[in-house]
């Protein structure tokens, strides 16, 4: 509000005062300026008595009294016109003054009682004297209603401490005009207006004596400004509530504004960001195409630009892909820039790069295999195939996509696939089916279809995906693998069956050789003679020994040979192996062990003599290739999943260990560690053949571990069927009586390195010492008996 015109009102207010009669006001200064004329008149008539005295006294008493009298009556005259005139001439004076006045305080009625501002005028004791006619407009009330009120009446309580402060400001600066302060008003139906008033103290004004205060109705304006300013905060919360970025920037990219989203987005907050460029942030290989962008938008008012991608710098150094878009709005005088809203899709970026590096990759793989791959609609329309795929079509790629298989194949086959793809739809099942056909080659192929429904991302099946696979090549490697493999079992059968009969054969003269040779020994024969038939029937025992091998190997190969089951004790296959090779090992210094723990069934049911092969071979190979140190066999539990007793043995020696190399092959027939003719150690290189079929047999496996140089350690598992009869408590009952030379760990005992026996060291006791009879040759008994 023009202060000039708050004095102006002011003015106004005092002459509007409807306690105060400005009519009465302006005849008091009337009377005033009566009284002061009369003053002059008695001065006037003084002054000429003291002229009249003077002249009396040259003229003498006669004429001077005349004189006197006529002078008196001369002024006297003079003095009732001159008072006539100037009663007249005041009275026009008046009656003109009284006219100008009456006709100024109707002015300033009709303008105060037509203001539309209201005027009140608060006495000293802080009620009202006076209120112009708007109190009606403006409060509800008449101004007879509200004089006589105090002002608080209708003032707000909450502007209470405004108004006191302007107010008592208004009374220590009289006639200066306070304010305005803005405050609220209550109007008769309970509503609130906003005023702006303006106190001014006339308390020194007679007319007044108050304070006149002004109150301009500024309720609309408030209103507004609060709409403008909700407004203005809807889309204030809307922008700095947004996920996007809003960025306001000049039309040369100096920053304005940015939504506080940034510093989610690139890290910088946006008091850091105000006033810098924008341009200093755009990754440099982009920078060109922002800064055209800038330019073609500064240039064209009310342009925008579509969304486009740039590289902005986070405040960590490293660049977020924002996508944005804009709005020039250079010539709107508020925003005076460009508007810029950008999203961060510097993930979805990356997730794109990759979908379509993973994209083309699969294209690769799919264009670059030599097998057809498709993908049809669910109405059967290929979608895609590769280039290998419509070769075996003989067509290319753009002659099949969009066709369906009724427009490629003859109508028999046609209804074949499709029959076949919508089972795949319907059943959700793959399927995988051998066709035929003819090749490019013009031969006839044979096709692997396999083919699996296609879905979309909600789950739905939308199609078809397929592959065909041509198996020509490995179909006829297939059937030329069961050709062989035929002739394979053929060829074995034969080999088998000529080896039964060769060893039936052979046995049935060897028997003889050595029956006739055993009755040839019990006669009496010389030395020598005795000597020469010791040596053929060893020999023939070791051929028959020979025989035996092949002829078992024959039949556990082509599997003509079924395990016994019969109870067996496990310790005691054991301890009869050990006895068997105690003499051989004490010959040799070795001391031969057994190491059973006792969570070891002792009786259960399988194959005691197929064990014993297998022990036999094992402990036999040990002794045969360990020249000190010792031979021990171990057993041990193993679980076993199908509710038999598995058990796992071994058979160590710290003999001459297998080469790496050798370690494979030493479980092929004939196959021997040192095949040289000078080999030391002798042997056919079937037996580790024959126990490795054996322990298969058994349900088992065998292995080795050894070190060369070493020594071995051969491994087997066997299972056998649980019996009964409770495991064994720990102790051996079934072995021979001790005797010193082998030794035998008990279970249970510590186990403590095998120390090597030789002949200058006796063998120390360790437990319960086994010594063994001298028992048959080893090379003899290291076999399987016939
Ligand atoms: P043979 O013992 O009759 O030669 P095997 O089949 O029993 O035939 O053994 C094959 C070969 O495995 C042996 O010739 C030998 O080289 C090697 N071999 C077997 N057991 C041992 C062992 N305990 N220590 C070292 N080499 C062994």
């Amino acid at each position: 509000m023009d202060p000039g015109k708050w004095n102006v009102a002011c003015s106004m207010g005092l002459s509007g005062d409807r306690t105060v009669n400005l009519r009465k006001l302006n005849l008091q200064a009337a009377l005033r300026a009566l009284a002061a004329s009369a003053g002059l008149t008695g001065l006037l008539v003084l002054g000429s008595w003291r002229l009249d005295a003077d002249i009396l006294e040259r003229i003498g008493p006669g004429l001077s009294t005349m004189l006197v009298l006529a002078a008196s009556t001369v002024v006297l005259t003079s003095l009732l016109l001159w008072n006539a005139w100037s009663v007249q001439r005041i009275e026009g004076d008046r009656s003109a003054a009284q006219r100008r006045a009456n006709e100024s305080e109707e002015r300033l009625r009709l303008l105060v009682e037509h203001a539309l501002d209201l005027i009140v005028i608060v006495g000293p004791g802080g009620v009202i004297r006076y209120v112009s006619p708007a109190s009606t407009r403006l409060l509800g009330y008449s101004p007879e209603e509200v004089v006589g009120m105090s002002p608080e009446r209708y003032e707000h309580p909450d502007d209470l401490t405004k108004l006191v402060q302007s107010r008592a400001r208004a009374l220590e600066q009289p006639g200066v005009a306070i304010g305005p302060v803005q405050v609220r008003v209550r109007h008769r139906d309970g509503s609130w207006r906003h005023v702006e008033v303006v106190h001014r103290n006339l308390m020194d004004e007679p007319s007044v004596c108050g304070i006149v205060t002004y109150s301009h109705d500024v309720t609309e304006r408030v209103r507004a400004e609060i709409v403008l300013d909700q407004r203005e905060r809807y889309f204030r919360a809307l922008i700095e509530g947004a996920y996007d970025l809003v960025t306001v920037m000049r039309a040369d990219g100096t920053i304005r504004y940015t939504s506080p989203s940034v510093e989610r987005l690139i890290g910088w907050s946006p008091q850091e960001l105000s006033g810098s460029q924008i341009l200093d942030l755009i990754h440099p290989d982009d920078l060109p195409e922002v800064e055209r962008a800038l330019a073609s938008l500064a240039a064209t008012p009310g342009a925008g630009v579509a969304v486009r991608e740039a590289r902005v710098r986070h405040k960590d150094g490293s660049w977020r892909v924002l996508e944005w878009a804009a709005r020039s709005c250079v010539d709107d005088a508020v925003i005076a820039g460009i508007v810029v809203n950008s999203r961060d899709v510097t993930e979805r970026r990356r997730a794109e790069d990759e979908l379509m590096a993973s994209l083309q990759l699969q294209e690769a793989i799919i264009e670059g295999t030599a097998d057809m791959v498709f993908v049809k609609d669910a109405e059967g329309h290929y979608l895609t195939i590769n280039a290998a795929g419509a070769a075996m079509l003989g067509r290319e790629k753009q002659d099949v996509i969009g066709k369906t298989d009724h427009d490629l194949f003859p109508p028999e086959q046609a209804a074949f696939i499709r029959e076949t793809d919508q089972r795949v739809m319907t059943s959700g099942q793959p399927l995988a089916y051998e066709s035929s056909g003819v090749g490019r080659d013009g031969g006839v192929h044979t096709y692997l279809m396999t083919k699996a429904q296609w879905r979309d991302t909600a789950g739905r099946v939308i199609g078809v995906l397929g592959m065909s696979l041509d198996i020509t090549a490995r179909k006829r490697t297939e059937d030329a693998m069961a050709y062989a493999r035929d002739q394979a079992r053929e060829a074995v059968q034969l080999k088998s069956e000529f080896i039964a009969n060769l060893s039936h054969e052979v046995r049935t003269p060897m028997n003889a050789v050595i029956g006739f040779t055993d009755i040839v020994l019990d006669s009496d024969l010389s030395t020598e003679q005795r000597d020469h038939l010791l040596s053929v029937r060893s020999s023939a025992e070791k051929l028959l020994g020979l025989l035996n091998d092949i002829l078992d190997l024959s039949k556990l190969e082509t599997g003509s040979i079924a395990p016994e089951s019969a109870p067996l004790s496990l310790r005691e296959v054991v301890h009869e192996t050990i006895d068997m090779f105690a003499a051989h090992g004490r010959q040799k210094g070795i001391l031969l062990t057994s190491d059973v723990t006792p969570d070891v069934p002792d009786r259960v049911e399988g194959d005691a003599a197929r064990l014993r092969q297998v022990l036999v071979n094992l402990v036999g190979n040990a002794v045969k290739f360990t020249e000190a140190g010792e031979v021990t066999v171990r057993l041990w539990s193993e679980a076993d999943a199908g509710g038999a007793a598995g058990v796992h043995f071994t058979v160590a020696d710290t003999g001459i260990g297998i080469p790496a190399d050798k370690q494979h092959v030493i479980f092929e027939p004939f196959v021997q560690g040192d095949g040289s003719m000078t080999r030391q150690h002798g042997g056919t290189g079937l037996g580790l053949a024959i126990a490795k079929q054996v322990v298969g047999l058994m349900g088992g496996r065998l292995w080795v571990e050894s070190s060369e140089g070493h020594g071995s350690v051969f491994h087997f598992t066997m299972r056998f069927t649980p019996t009964a009869v409770a495991s064994h408590p720990g102790s051996r009952t079934t072995a021979p009586e001790p005797r010193e030379g082998v030794g035998m760990i008990e279970e249970g005992a510590p186990r403590a390195p095998a120390p090597v026996a030789t002949a200058a060291t006796p063998l120390p006791l360790l437990g319960r010492v086994l010594v063994a009879e001298d028992g048959p040759d080893s090379t003899a008994t290291g076999r399987r008996p016939s």
